[in-house]
């Protein structure tokens, strides 16, 4: 059979093949991005799902609008009113299946074969895949420590076609670096000078167990802002429900029509039951346990790297989210330590399909969110006797 150009280029995600091999009972996985169980609000959950039905009956089992359940969009706005002080109204909120269904509509949206996208460098690899099935040309920017490198960043909007800029401000996927307040104002600064969209992919933020929450990028500052947002690392991820935030009406209105060609519309069921959930819980209180434990994780995972890891391996420190990023610095392939990490029965995720234009790296990335304090201890010091 005879496919399309654009899914042959696409590479079918990494991290879901190798986690056929590190998901075995005996391998201590640091490989997956999974959140923890354990913050699964089930049992509010449950008499969300009770209430929800006896609320709202046969609307929960009906066709919806495309653009989401209006409680749930008119909640989130609230939130980014209050929390960030943004003027954003429930018109400006768009629920999609995932944060990820947001990537996948923002590509078909804006993307004509090889037009740019700047992408940071390292990058989330599932905004890698969703794009490239717009075929585009990728544009890779160096991700520093306190964000983009300017000077790239400047010399990629100039290149012919560029529409969009891709950021993970907060605790990136894959290397839990943040932004500063100076970066985000002088990017802002930047890309206002072009005609991009700048999107914002925040699904960690509210995960911050150090430091102060920082203004966004470009939301509320830039007419072209994307804002996306999830439920999945703070109520689960199973349901399937993240957002997309813009005062652009016309952008607006190309998604809407992108997402009726896609799934109509965004699970009704799960978006009343998470509002149910959202209404009836102190949401806050919540997020703030995840955050306990996700500090005591992180920090369990430094001190045993900081006690066990050979000095020429640097590694970032987050300050929210749910990953470290180590550097090799002696040059080994993350991807030849890997398969020596296996036989050890400890995994993670080699660097390579975080870049978009490099292979056999000498980094990779950690995930402490779904250990035990024990057992991140024990992976840290099977890896490190590897290193
Ligand atoms: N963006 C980033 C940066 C992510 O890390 C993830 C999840 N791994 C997503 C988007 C997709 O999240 P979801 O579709 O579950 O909202």
């Amino acid at each position: 059979m005879q496919y399309s150009d654009r899914i042959l280029k696409t590479p079918s995600s990494f991290i879901r093949n190798i986690l056929k091999v590190t998901d075995a009972e005996d391998v201590i996985s640091f490989a997956g991005g999974l959140p923890n169980p354990i913050s699964f609000p089930i049992d509010a959950l449950k008499t969300s799902i009770d209430h929800a039905i006896t609320t709202n009956g046969s609307r929960l089992f009906q066709y919806s609008s495309t653009q989401g359940y209006a409680p749930l969009r008119e909640y989130i706005a609230a939130k980014y009113q209050r929390l960030h002080g943004l003027d954003i109204q429930a018109d400006d909120v768009f629920i999609t299946t995932g944060s990820q269904q947001a990537l996948e509509l923002l590509g078909k949206v804006l993307i004509n074969k090889d037009d740019g996208i700047i992408i940071e460098e390292p990058g989330y690899l599932g905004a890698i895949q969703a794009f490239t099935l717009s075929e585009p040309t990728f544009h890779g920017v160096t991700l520093e420590n306190d964000g983009l490198n300017l000077e790239e960043l400047e010399q990629a909007l100039q290149q012919p076609n560029v529409k969009c800029v891709y950021t993970v401000p907060n605790f990136q996927n894959p290397t839990g670096l943040t932004y500063s307040k100076e970066k985000r104002e002088q990017i802002c600064e930047i890309v206002a000078k072009y005609d991009v969209v700048l999107i914002e992919d925040d699904p960690y933020g509210e995960l911050r167990f150090q430091g102060e929450a920082l203004p966004y990028i470009g939301a509320g500052k830039l007419a072209n802002s994307v804002l996306l947002g999830s439920f999945s690392k703070t109520v689960t991820p199973g349901m399937r429900l993240g957002f997309l935030i813009t005062k652009n009406k016309e952008l607006m209105q190309y998604i809407e029509t992108a997402k009726q060609a896609s799934d109509l519309h965004t699970n009704i069921f799960a978006q009343y039951v998470i509002y149910d959930y959202l209404a009836n819980n102190d949401y806050m209180e919540h997020v703030q346990k995840i955050i306990g434990l996700y500090k005591e994780q992180s920090q369990t995972m430094l001190d045993a790297m900081a006690a066990f890891f050979p000095a020429h391996v640097d590694y970032t420190k987050p300050d929210g989210g749910m990953f470290i990023w180590a550097t090799l610095n002696n040059g080994a392939s993350a991807l030849e330590v890997f398969h020596q990490a296996m036989e050890q029965k400890v995994a993670f995720v080699p660097g390579d399909p975080f870049y978009t234009n490099k292979t056999n790296v000498n980094t990779l990335r950690l995930n402490y969110t779904n250990a035990t304090p024990e057992v991140i201890r024990e992976g840290i010091q099977r890896l490190a006797s590897i290193l």
